[in-house]
């Protein structure tokens, strides 16, 4: 049985204000384009026709609206799952938590995963087999599409299998002290997840090769030579097998440290603009910005961590969402399913840490190249290619994006090239 006490009242508040926290911001940045969409931003004059315009609107607007579609579904979802009595409902199902600790706890969460899984299946198939073909991005196969869902599921149930078991056990060897070992052990897998990512498992789902261009490669070798970099640390990927969009990123650490980029981004930009993009990721590399985000998410969880502890052994939040008392493994699930909604409040701070390194990369452009006009000409390109957004609204911006606004950008860095040239 559920009951309407304080607490349930707490988490029905905080569920709301994250729900109109996120619908409103939604619903300005669309009205924001639907208001200013037919206008060309400064910087594009010229350079970007009505037609285009129109796409950018129509692609916005598609993927914004099922976004928040999907956001809602997964929202009532939740709603009907903890007031519904579901999950004191598939405890009962499974053997006796108390004799069978650690296979309980791991049945528990692997179904709930795999439902969601699940459930998750026709967004992503509309998602990647409708709007995106709409819009002319889509490539990929369905043969390719369930291969990949086939192999993200096996590694899902390994990866969490490993991670899940750990926490049990100490959950329950370490009653007192498991948060800490825990933070440990989530901590290091994390660190070894961001090294051993880009040649373990990035390598099943894309193929990884030197540049192939070869006068690309010569201006590649000049540049990281430059910067005093491994010239081996780049790379271009086969992203075209599943989507015309572009991108180029930069991952892992110590030795794994690599900057990716898109066959897709290769092929439609000049030499000249991809050595500015690639000195924009040599900027995150010299920024230390991989370990410095890994050191943000520590500390973070260690925080998180510590406060599940104190909350998982308070009976109210067990009994609250029809549970007889304290279970501890759910007691994890709980907190994050109370208190969770309300740490949509950070995400802007943790967008703006990122916007911080993207503007410390674009610095390195000119530091490395001695231009800034490039990367400008570049990111042009890179808004027409993805039909990215040229109007967000200022507030959905600030809370959500992980990159600033692409006209902001490029004006930051006209004004560089501007000072130099004076
Ligand atoms: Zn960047």
């Amino acid at each position: 049985m559920i009951h309407w006490n304080g607490l349930m009242f707490f988490f029905l508040t905080a569920f709301a204000v994250s729900f109109l926290v996120r619908g409103s911001l939604s619903f300005l940045n669309i009205r924001h384009l639907r208001l200013h969409g037919s206008e060309i931003p400064e910087v594009f004059r010229g350079e970007i026709d009505e037609e285009t315009l129109v796409k950018i609107s129509r692609y916005t607007r598609d993927t914004s609206r099922f976004g928040a579609l999907e956001g809602l579904f997964d929202d009532l979802l939740t709603l009907a799952v903890l007031l519904g009595g579901l999950l004191p409902w598939l405890l009962a199902r499974l053997p006796d938590w108390e004799g069978h600790f650690i296979l309980t706890g791991l049945l528990f969460f692997g179904i709930l995963t795999l439902a969601s899984g699940l459930i998750g299946i026709p967004f992503d198939l509309y998602r990647t087999f409708v709007i995106e073909r709409r819009h002319g991005f889509g490539t990929i196969t369905l043969r390719l599409w369930v291969m990949d869902l086939l192999k993200g599921f096996v590694l899902s149930a390994v990866l969490l299998g490993i991670l899940l078991g750990a926490f049990l056990s100490l959950l329950f060897y370490a009653p007192r002290s498991w948060w800490f070992w825990t933070w440990l052990v989530f901590a290091a897998f994390q660190g070894l997840m961001v090294l051993l990512y880009p040649v373990l498992i990035a390598p099943l789902f894309n193929k990884y090769e030197p540049i192939r261009d070869e006068g690309l490669r010569e201006a590649v070798v000049a540049l990281m030579a430059k910067a005093g970099l491994r010239t081996e640390g780049v790379y271009q990927m086969d992203a075209g097998k599943r989507s015309r969009h572009t991108n180029a990123y930069f991952t892992g650490f110590g030795k794994t440290k690599r900057i990716v980029l898109f066959d897709t981004l290769i092929a439609s930009h000049t030499t000249e603009e991809i050595v500015a993009i690639l000195a924009h990721e040599i900027g995150h590399w010299q920024g230390r910005h991989v370990l410095k985000m890994l050191l943000f998410m520590a500390a973070a969880s260690l925080a998180l961590l510590w406060l599940a502890s104190h909350l998982i052994s308070w009976p109210l939040l067990y009994t609250t969402f029809g549970f007889a008392g304290p279970v501890p493994f759910i007691g994890l699930l709980l907190g994050a399913a109370v208190f969770g909604p309300l740490f949509i409040l950070f995400t802007p701070l943790f967008s703006s840490l990122q916007r911080r390194f993207e503007w410390q990369a674009d610095a390195a452009v000119g530091r490395l190249t001695g231009r800034t006009a490039p990367l400008a000409e570049a990111l042009k390109r890179i808004a027409r290619d993805n039909l990215a957004n040229l109007h967000p609204h200022h507030l959905y911006a600030w809370f959500y994006y992980s990159h600033p606004p692409l006209a902001e950008r490029i004006a930051r860095l006209k004004g560089r090239e501007g000072k130099k040239g004076s």
